[in-house]
Formats: structure tokens, C-alpha cells, sequence
């Protein structure tokens, strides 16, 4: 069974450079999903099962911060594995993000970068999920 991914990015040309590094990371892939804003990304979220998020944070409409915040509010979207590639320098907001669990990657990345992220909030996932709830 493949991994059901949602790319969230404003940039066609980057999200299509995550789709491809994805495709070339061995990592089995279900549907790929594509989201121009953080509207869209949680309308994909809403309307797919989503295993893996890699979120931009700039973006018109509503960007990747307040897409995350929202998941965070809501028990089923929290714990989807979320990774954020952007240029972003500010410390605070990074630490916010790392602090919901995000794995955050400044552009320019490398397809190692990703799939190594991708890897380890994957790990991630399983080991909490095996936990008694
Ligand atoms: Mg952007």
C-alpha cells in the first residue's frame, strides 16, 4: 500500500520538484495530491486520506503556519506526518512548528533532505501509533 501524499506549495514549478523527488526516493507511493495555498490543503485534507504533508509557509490566501495550526485543532489531521520546506528564517516561528511535531527544511533542498525528513517523521508515526490510546 502506497503513501497518500499532499503537496501544499504556491510555486507549480516547486511542487512538481517534490512530486518528482518523492517518486525518486523509493518510497512507495499512493496518490499524490497537489494544494496551491493552506485553503486548499485543508480541503484536500478534508475531502482524502492524507499519510504525509510537505507544506510551503509563504502563500497567498492562507499560509502553511495557520494550515498547520488548524490541523493541530482538529484529532484526525494532528498527527499526519507534516514536513515544511520553505526559506523561512525566523527561529520563533520555526520553534512553533517544530514544537507541533514538524519537520522543517530550508530551500534549497536536496532530494536527500526530503527523503531523510520524509524517513524520520515516518518513523515517527509508527512509534506513536503503536502506543495504547
Ligand atoms: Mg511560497
Amino acid at each position: 500500500m502506497g503513501l497518500n501524499i499532499l503537496i501544499v506549495d504556491d510555486s507549480a514549478v516547486m511542487r512538481s520538484m517534490i512530486r518528482k523527488t518523492m517518486e525518486l526516493s523509493g518510497l512507495p507511493l499512493g496518490e499524490v495530491h497537489q494544494a496551491a495555498n493552506g485553503r486548499e490543503g485543508l480541503t484536500a485534507l478534508e475531502r482524502n486520506w492524507i499519510d504525509l504533508v510537505i507544506a510551503d509557509i509563504n502563500m497567498p490566501e492562507m499560509n502553511g503556519e495557520e494550515m498547520i495550526a488548524r490541523m493541530q485543532a482538529v484529532p484526525e489531521l494532528q498527527r499526519v506526518p507534516t514536513i515544511v520546506v520553505s526559506t523561512e528564517g525566523s527561529r520563533t516561528r520555526i520553534g512553533r512548528l517544530e514544537r507541533w511535531g514538524v519537520k522543517f527544511i530550508h530551500k534549497p533542498f536536496s532530494p536527500e533532505m526530503i527523503r531523510d525528513a520524509v524517513r524520520e517523521v515516518l518513523g515517527n508515526e509508527v512509534a506513536h501509533g503503536s502506543g495504547a490510546e
